[in-house]
């Protein structure tokens, strides 16, 4: 066997194990406090909502093991299965022109891909949101979202890759540098687009009505010295019943997009408290922060792949016969997750560094007792779980778990000190 295939395995085996060795831990451990509603929320949440928690985020674990199990399966499949070699040899007898089987074969792959995760997709949304009484999606609508999705990924996808893979192809040892400027470019665009061109095509966003929380609102915001389009409530109760907020964009694209199923539910205290928080990553600069170490990591992948691309090992040792800009790239796309799993907590610690540093903010600029208060609100309504494993929220939550970041919230009220 090819040492890198070696390489390849050893690494898939170990971030297997670990993702299994987490999802235990985790059931295990939400398992151990379901009995109980612990003292801080026991005021706020009933024994009842807490079980439904245990039991909703339980299902999803389940779940995903067995959607862990699938994509590993097809992820030996498509390599050293020689999955990937059988597609490629297919449009290779068709063309010649070495992008256009670039694109055919990587269009192939993903669209093979997607249609193999379809069936885990459908029972995510119509078994398990819906046995727990989140999901609001219609067949209908599920199936237009999809066509949706599906003709933007072609329409922004096929120019992007094949102004990659022409860039692999035809301009010389530094292309991964021009590459990665277009992808950053491309990125970028995406961020400013996002919010104002893309998001509208799959929900309605429209200005907060209620004329009392309006002027709330807009004092915080000059408060805080915040411009843009304003703050938009999103239509998300058409397709789950779920609850959120968000920051997006940039520029004058930047907006605050709230959920109508969490106005809802939070009274203009908690809204004003939760505006703070997302306020609180804008004046932080979290976007531009994460924007960085995401073009230092883009940087660093193009160049790994630059370096992979010129080895015949690289194609030979994940069962690919001919070496191609297009391999190459499909074939480093679909191995890096298992390398990268490893780093993932460096990610989920910055974020939940961002989260503390928004809750600073938002504790100078509000109440912060309304966002504790939020905070419970929105863990009871989303039913997610108050009593994670340690060991598995350092690893994956980009948000501290529920009663940590109460606690820093309260500590940070105690100490006087304003973030
Ligand atoms: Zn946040």
């Amino acid at each position: 066997m090819h040492t890198f295939t070696s390489i390849f395995l050893s690494f898939v085996a170990a971030s297997v194990l670990m993702r299994l060795w987490l999802t235990y831990r985790q059931i295990r451990h939400i398992r151990a406090h379901e009995a109980q509603v612990p003292a801080a929320f026991a005021e706020r949440i009933a024994l009842p909502d807490h079980q439904r928690a245990a039991n909703y985020s339980c299902s999803k674990l389940r779940f995903g093991r067995i959607m862990l199990a699938w994509e590993t399966l097809w992820l030996l499949l498509w390599t050293i299965g020689g999955g990937l070699n059988l597609v490629d040899q297919w449009w290779l007898g068709f063309s010649n022109s070495p992008l256009m089987t670039g694109i055919a074969v990587i269009f192939s792959v993903m669209l093979l891909s997607s249609l193999l995760d379809l069936p885990f997709s459908l029972y995510q949304t119509f078994v398990i949101e819906e046995r727990f009484g989140f999901n609001k999606t219609t067949l209908t609508t599920w199936i237009v979202d999809l066509l949706k999705t599906t003709l933007l990924i072609v329409l922004l996808g096929v120019p992007l890759i094949a102004a990659i893979l022409w860039l692999m192809n035809q301009a010389g040892t530094y292309w991964w540098i021009y590459a990665w400027l277009l992808w950053m470019g491309f990125s970028l665009i995406m961020i400013w687009a996002y919010p104002a061109f893309i998001a509208p095509l799959f929900n309605k966003f429209s200005q907060l009505q209620d004329v009392d929380l309006k002027t709330r609102i807009e004092a915080l915001l000059s408060r805080c010295g915040f411009q843009s389009r304003g703050v938009f409530v999103v239509d998300g109760s058409r397709r789950s019943a779920h609850g959120n907020a968000y920051f997006t964009g940039f520029g004058k694209n930047k907006r605050i997009v709230f959920y109508d199923t969490l106005l809802d539910s939070l009274s203009t205290d908690e809204v004003e408290a939760v505006l703070a928080h997302e306020l609180g990553h804008f004046k932080r600069k979290h976007i531009a922060k994460s924007l960085l170490l995401s073009s230092v990591i883009s940087a660093i992948g193009f160049a790994v792949l630059a370096w992979l691309m010129d080895s015949d090992w690289f194609y030979a040792a994940l069962g690919v016969q001919t070496a191609s800009t297009h391999a190459a790239l499909l074939l480093f796309m679909m191995i890096m997750p298992a390398f990268t799993y490893f780093i993932s907590p460096v990610f989920s610690a910055l974020s939940r560094k961002h989260e503390f540093e928004a809750d600073e903010f938002a504790h100078s600029n509000s109440d912060y007792r309304a966002l504790i208060s939020a905070l419970v609100n929105m863990y009871r309504d989303n039913a997610s779980t108050l009593t994670p494993d340690p060991l598995h929220s350092m690893f994956y939550d980009s948000h501290p778990p529920a009663s940590i970041r109460i606690n820093h919230l309260q500590q940070i009220a105690s100490s006087g000190l304003s973030g």
